[in-house]
Formats: structure tokens, sequence, C-alpha cells
């Protein structure tokens, strides 16, 4: 049967148009937050109750809304931000659409209260009634928004607990906080302060603020650009390579004070970053791009978190270079050098070493002249297992302790026996065929990283109480999460406690990493990373190969590390013995053949 046409209510069209823009709680404060910054307020104040969805109260000392025009707020598509097309060609405000209020109003039950002068003679309206209410108060607009989405069940039940609601909340906070440094920014959770951030006046105060939101670290490892040219502007803190994350969490690029996500932008920072950047790390940034508002459009998107460049490739192309020179200004001094090479160049493509010193990539190409040997013989195996007196002690303990093991009894194995170390980097060995060349750090990560996930998936990772505990300085939120998440820490052998509301301790680290323990902490924050990215979904557990994997790579024999010959032996045969041993965790060989 066909159904009639008619004209929605306005109120349904409200509940619709919400849907769009109130996702969760920490939409509603992004949205006021919004109007509060459009109204020149040089002071916010947000008061949570319940992850917000009890109450949000935000407070402003703006420019208030007059008492004439309060009803008209909180209508459809009203606005005091654009009045004709031409406006919307150049938008320089957060919000333009006129869709806020009342979209927020329609979901829950609302209030707004406002002055336009100090005379503290206010205005309030409540979205249930049409009469304007006297009530005294400052120079400036409270927005109350209680029991979101009371009237939307469905949307209600797709709310998550009241922690995880407020973490949303804090982290929009956050972001609207670093994009005006010149606005103060109060936020309290069920009556407790959670950070109350003075308005700066200068770089150094700007420099604070963003420690105090993103934790010390950023700041000490991260450079400080301002760049300028072809009417872009490009400034802010780039995150040295060696405070790359596991994911990409630490990432705020900000277009004419709006953080946006945005693929060109990203691609632009990421081809930056390619040259210095482990591969598979993510790179740390918040940085703020300022431009003419007419070579941008913001209405892409009712959230306006994409934006369009009518000038893409000229952003991309300015971003990209102007990044990769200042990264380049961090890296080492020390040129890189070419070792000699012994091995005619038309024979063979080994890549010149990578004198980084922070990370100590070894490219080992196998080609023309090597030759991969894919098979470990089974019956070698056997006799190795027999032979091999520390059969199940981890590697660490082998490698230290290893006793002299008797050559002539152990027959030919595959990998022959070592008789130098090159450049605390490679094992040199002899075999039947002829030299074999091992990548030490690659193939003891992998050794460590299939031992790590039959550990995992059995008794667990083994931990070490450190001797002298490690501080580490985090911000507020990893802080907390860390606190909510022990469990997971520990299943990966680290004990971490709380010190204080910007500080944790470790106390217990995997035992892999008892010689290396200062990695401890990059693997904290790794851990952080991830737990941050995918949250409580089921997601993490199937990301454990992915810890695991870091962690072996942190575990790994660092460069330089003197072995003795039996040390080196050890090695060899646990190769032999461990399933994918020729290539590293990132898909390197870990050794190549010369053949006679
Ligand atoms: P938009 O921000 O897109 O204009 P909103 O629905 O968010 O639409 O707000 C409607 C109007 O209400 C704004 O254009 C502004 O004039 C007024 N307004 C909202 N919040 C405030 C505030 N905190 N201070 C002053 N005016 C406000
Ligand atoms: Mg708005």
């Amino acid at each position: 049967m066909r159904k009639q046409i008619k004209q929605l209510p306005s109120h349904l069209i409200n509940q619709i148009s919400a849907g769009e823009v109130v996702e969760r709680p920490a939409s509603v404060v992004k949205e006021l937050v919004e109007n509060s910054i459009d109204a020149s307020a040089s002071h916010i104040k947000i008061q949570i109750e319940s992850g917000g969805v009890k109450l949000i109260r935000i407070q402003d000392n703006g420019t208030g809304v007059a008492k004439a025009e309060l009803s008209l707020a909180l209508s459809r598509h009203a606005t005091s931000k654009v009045r004709q097309l031409s406006d919307l060609e150049r938008i320089d405000s957060m919000g333009f659409r006129g869709e806020a209020l009342p979209s927020i109003a329609s979901i829950s039950r609302f209030s707004i209260c406002s002055a336009i002068d100090d005379s503290q003679a206010g205005w309030c309206l409540k979205a249930d009634s049409d009469e304007v209410m006297p009530q005294g108060h400052p120079r400036g607009t409270t927005v109350e928004v209680r029991d979101l989405f009371y009237n939307t069940p469905a949307r209600r039940k797709f709310l998550k607990t009241e922690k995880t609601e407020f973490n949303h909340i804090e982290k929009v906070v956050q972001r609207l906080a670093m994009g005006r440094f010149d606005i103060g920014f109060e936020l309290e959770h069920n009556g407790r302060n959670r950070f109350n951030l003075a308005s700066a006046k200068d770089h150094q105060q700007n420099q604070q603020r963003v420690g105090q939101l993103l934790g010390k670290p950023f700041i000490e490892q991260s450079v400080y650009i301002e760049e300028q040219g072809i009417g872009l502007k490009l400034v802010g803190w780039v995150g040295l390579p060696t405070f790359s994350r596991s994911q990409a969490d630490m990432q705020y690029f900000y277009v004419n004070g709006r953080i946006v996500r945005d693929r060109l932008v990203t691609h632009a920072v990421k081809q930056a970053y390619q040259d210095v950047l482990y591969h598979g790390r993510q790179p740390t940034y918040l940085l703020y791009l300022t431009l003419d508002p007419a070579l941008v459009d913001v209405n892409v998107h009712p959230t306006k978190h994409e934006v369009r460049f009518r000038e893409g490739r000229l952003v991309h192309d300015f971003l990209f270079q102007r990044l990769h020179h200042a990264l380049a200004q961090t890296k080492p001094t020390t040129e890189a050098v070419s070792p000699p090479n012994v091995f005619d160049k038309s024979q063979s493509s080994i890549k010149p070493l990578a004198t980084s010193a922070t990370q100590n990539e070894i490219n080992i190409q196998p080609s023309l002249g090597f030759r991969q040997v894919k098979e470990k013989p089974a019956a070698f195996r056997a006799s190795y297992q027999a032979q091999r007196p520390n059969n199940n002690k981890p590697i660490e303990e082998v490698i230290f302790n290893a006793p002299e093991i008797n050559q002539e009894a152990v027959e030919k194995p595959p990998l022959g026996f070592a008789k130098a170390q090159i450049h605390g980097i490679f094992i040199i060995a002899e075999n039947e065929n002829g030299l074999i060349m091992v990548d030490i750090h690659a193939a003891h990560e992998r050794i460590t990283y299939e031992r790590l996930k039959s550990a995992y998936a059995t008794n667990g990772i083994q931990s070490q109480p450190l001797l002298v505990p490690i501080a580490v300085d985090l911000n507020t939120q990893e802080v907390e999460l860390i606190k909510q998440h022990q469990h997971f820490f520990t299943s990966y052998g680290m004990h971490v406690e709380r010190l204080g509301l910007e500080q944790v301790v470790i106390r217990d680290i995997p035992l892999i990493l008892q010689d290396a323990a200062t990695d401890a902490e990059q693997l904290l924050r790794d851990l952080i990373a991830d737990l941050n990215t995918y949250g409580e979904s089921n997601r993490l557990q199937s990301e454990s190969d992915a810890v695991l994997s870091k962690m072996a790579c942190y575990g790994a024999i660092r460069a330089n590390r003197q072995l003795s010959l039996a040390e080196m032996n050890t090695l060899l045969r646990d190769m032999e013995q461990t399933d994918r041993s020729n290539q590293c965790n990132h898909g390197r060989p870990t050794w190549i053949q010369l053949s006679i």
C-alpha cells in the first residue's frame, strides 16, 4: 500500500540530525565548547557527571546570547556565524551549521542561560518550555545538558561505561585545549577536578600546556618547528624518531585551529618520517597548519573532522618538504659510511649499513652469489637436541652460560660453526658449503619471539623484579589507563604501579628484557598505545603477536655486544631449532650463505 508523504515535525527532524552530530556525550562537549570558543570566551569550565550521561555543564565568559535570541539559538538552521553563501567559502568559526543546539536539546533535558554584559541580568531558557526566565548570570553563557539520550533508548544502549565515556570527553577537551592555547580550560568529573589550564601567554606556557596534556616526555623528545611559505604556515612539535610509537595515537594535526583527520596530511607526514623511522613504527606530532580559509573547505562532514584543500598537492608537498627537512636535523651527526665492500659490486647487492645509532637496522639482501638454505635437516635436529644441555632454558641464560659445545660430536650442522664476529653485528660461520653470515640481532629477535609466543600461550610471560624500579612520566590519562588494566600489563610480564597523577613505576619487567631494562619504558609506552587504540575490544587479544614481536625486538641482542664463540654457536644451534628463523620479525633474512 502506498504511504502518504508528510512533513516531519521539527522535533523529529532535530532528533534525526542529532543522530549524525551526537554519537556520545563527548560529541556534545565538543559542540558546546566550540560554541564557547566561537563566542570569544577566554575561560571555559566543563563540569561532567557520570560520564556525561547525567550532566554536561559548560560555562564560558564569552559574548553571550541576548534575551531575544535565546529561543532562536535553539531553533534549527539559526546561526550568527554565516549569513550568505560566500561566508561558507571562508569559514573562520568552529560552528556554522546552526544545528548543534537544537539537536542536543531534542535528545536531553536542556537549558541555556546567558548574559551579554556584567550587569548580572541574565536570562534562562529551558528547552521544554517557551518561557525565558530572569536569572543572575555574569557575562557569558552556561549550557546544561541533563539525561542525554533519555528519549532515544537505542542510542543509550550503545553507551559504554561511565569511565570510558569520560575518557572520550577528556580526549575531546584535550584536543580543543591544544587548539587554543590562549583560552583557559577547566575540566571536572563528578565534582573532582581533572585539569585546570590557565590561558597561555607565550611559547613557554604553550609548551607547558602540551606537556601537561601529552606528557613531559613528548615535549622532551620532540623538536619545535616554525615553517612558512607560499601562504602556508606550519608550526608545532614533531616527535623524534626515537619517540615513535606502536600506534598512531599521538598524532594531532590542526588546520586553522580545527583538529582534523586527513589522508593527505597523514600521508605527507608519514612520507617525511619514512627514512628515519623503523619499519612499522608510528610518528608522534602536534602540528598546526594555518592558511587562507578560502583555500580549505570544512563543510565536508557534519562532525567537521574532515577538510578538503583546494590546492591539495601544494599543501602535501609543503608539509612533506618542511617536515622532511626538520627531521633531517634530528639525525645523529655521524655521516653514514659505507663499509668497505669486500664483495665484487656486480656480484652482490649488500646495502651499506645504516649507521643510525638508535636503530641498527641491518639490511641484507640475498642475491646473486648468495643462496638461502631453506631446510633445516630433521636428522640434525635430533642429534642437536640430544647434545644441547640447556634444552629448556631461555636463550639469555644459554647464551650467557653456554658451555663449549663439542664440535666434533655434532655432525655438520646446517649453519656450521662460528669463526668470528664482525662489527658486533654479524657472525661469520663456516659450513659444508662455504661461508655463512648471520645478522645477530635479527636472528635472536626471531628466536626470542617464537619463545615468547609459546610462553604466552602456555605459562605466561616470565617476569623479573627490577633491582632499581624505573619511574616513567606519563600523562594523567595514561596513568588512569594503567590503573584500569593492571591484568593486561601483568599478562606481558610487566608490573606497573601508580606513583602520582603523572607518574608510574615499573617494578617487574619481562625476563627477556633483563639486559635491556631501559627498553622497558619504551615497551610500556607501546603497550599503552596499543591499549589506547584497541581499548577494551577483543582486538587487543588478537594483537598479542604484535606486542610479543615488539618485546622480542627490545629483548634481542644489541649490536656491538661481543659474543664468545660458544655464545655464537649456541645462537646458530638455536636458529636451527626455531621455526621461521630464516627471517626476522620484520621479514628481513637473518642469514645468507656464500657458497664455495
Ligand atoms: P552554530 O554554532 O553552527 O552557529 P549552534 O546550534 O551550535 O550553531 O548555535 C546556535 C547559535 O547560538 C550560535 O550561532 C550562536 O550565535 C549561539 N550560541 C551558542 N552557544 C553560544 C555560547 N556559548 N555563547 C554565545 N552564543 C552562543
Ligand atoms: Mg555550534
